[in-house]
């Protein structure tokens, strides 16, 4: 029988693993930079925790989320992780972390799963890069976000991108904006179509998020969220506006850009690429000031986060030509044995220097010197020390630099010095 991996999971092989943890690497280095740690959560929680932490009116929680019971019989019911936010908000709650520092800064890179159909950029397991800062409910921590969002895709390279800016006000705001978006929308509600007029009476505001090309027309003529912002809404928008017009960070007002679920408050924003067909958004985020309380949390608790899709990250560095820069770590040298006892010079110099700082290639097939050499080659070694019976008794190598050719006599208590000297000159 011959399996494949399931429709809308994908591998990821040796010869890419490196350009994925090129841009972990580079997420990780920003987010620190930022003062963000890491935060680990487990695969699966509670589905209540979801049901709670993202909100039943969702195509998340309504279609996407992958329950199980962990046994027939169990009354306990568990769901992968569809998004992150939910699940860290719990540990913060759980653990008391905002007891331990008033403002927790945590990033995640994590693997989510999605009960979607699959396409280009979609699939039902896929990675999240994503930060929240729990704690501030000042226009500092959203710029903050935002900025450390758009350094990271700065620093790998992708600029052809948008970054959409709302702000969504309070709850009180959205009462206000509901009713007059329904307002608005009575008299054409017979062109609405059905998953529009579904969302009419649940969720009017995600009517805005609609891609057929029908409503386009009504959609645009709808009222704006920013019209309707309560006072100390709007002070934090401009607030939020004008340091990212500080800091450089080029931004559009997008009426459109709004949430459904109540605990979703003022800024919200995400970044769509040029670069990527229907499923364009590279990431987004925004305030989730109401979340704590819904987990159960008895005071409010002002946070606001980011994620970012690493697959449609890698798509749009891919599109941008910008995979093909990032360098594959090479071999420093590869070690070639010409004897039976030269294979076992090799394996223990091999070890030692590893332990000293150098990439070590050994064949494992016992293939001919020849054959050895080309393998140096074909892995882009820079070095190549040949090591047979002679070498053994003179105590004497000969060093081959592969990408000049150049050869030369080292004694042995001298190679790893002379190695380690061009290695790092060459970096
Ligand atoms: P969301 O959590 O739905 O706001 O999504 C945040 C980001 O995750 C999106 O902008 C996408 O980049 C990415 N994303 C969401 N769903 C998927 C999916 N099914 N497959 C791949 N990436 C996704």
């Amino acid at each position: 029988m011959k399996f494949q991996s399931v429709t809308g999971t994908k591998d990821l092989l040796p010869s890419e693993s490196f350009l994925w943890q090129r841009i972990e690497n580079v997420a990780r280095s920003v987010f620190e930079r930022f003062g963000y740690a890491e935060i680990r959560t487990p695969v699966f929680e509670d589905t209540n925790l979801f049901l709670r932490g993202i909100g039943e009116t969702t195509d998340i929680v309504g279609k996407e989320m992958y329950t199980f019971k962990p046994s027939p019989d169990s009354d306990e019911s568990l769901t992968l992780r569809p998004e992150m936010t939910a699940s860290v908000m719990r540990a913060y709650l759980q653990h008391g972390l905002g007891g331990q520092f008033p403002v927790v800064k945590v990033y995640y890179i994590a693997e989510l799963f999605r009960k979607e159909r699959p396409q280009k950029g979609r699939y039902r397991q896929f990675w999240q890069l994503g930060a929240e800062c729990i704690g501030s409910a000042l226009p500092e921590s959203d710029a903050e976000m935002i900025a450390m969002m758009m350094m990271i895709y700065d620093e790998l390279g992708v600029t052809n991108a948008t970054l959409k800016l709302n702000s969504l006000g309070d709850a009180e705001t959205r009462t206000r904006y509901r009713a007059a978006l329904r307002d608005y929308l009575r008299p054409h509600y017979e062109r609405l179509d059905a998953v529009s007029k579904e969302r009419f009476e649940k969720n009017p505001l995600r009517i805005l998020d609609s891609k057929n090309p029908d409503l386009q027309e009504i959609i645009a003529g709808a009222p704006r969220i920013l019209d309707y912002l309560d006072e100390e809404s709007n002070a934090h928008f401009e607030a939020v506006r004008t340091y990212l017009d500080e800091l450089g960070i080029a931004y559009s007002i997008d009426h459109r850009l709004v949430r459904g679920l109540d605990y979703y408050s003022r800024t919200a924003f995400e970044l769509v690429s040029a670069d990527l067909g229907a499923q364009d958004a590279l990431g987004g985020g925004g305030r989730y000031d109401g979340l704590a309380e819904q987990l159960g949390s008895p005071k409010p608790i002002p946070a606001v986060g980011f994620a970012s899709g690493i697959e449609r990250l890698w798509l749009a560095m891919e599109r941008a030509n910008l995979l093909r820069n990032i360098p594959q770590k090479k071999p420093d040298v590869m070690l070639v044995a010409q004897s039976t006892k030269a294979q076992t010079w090799i394996m223990k110099t091999a070890n030692e220097w590893r332990r000293k700082g150098l990439v070590v290639e050994v064949d494992l097939l016992r293939r001919s010197l020849k054959a050895q050499m080309r393998e140096a080659n074909r892995l882009g070694a820079k070095f190549a020390v040949i090591a047979g019976e002679s070498e053994l008794q003179t105590r004497k190598f000969q060093l081959k630099n592969l990408r000049s050719s150049e050869q030369t006599e080292v004694e042995e208590e001298r190679l790893f010095d002379a190695i380690k000297a061009q290695v790092v000159e060459s970096l």
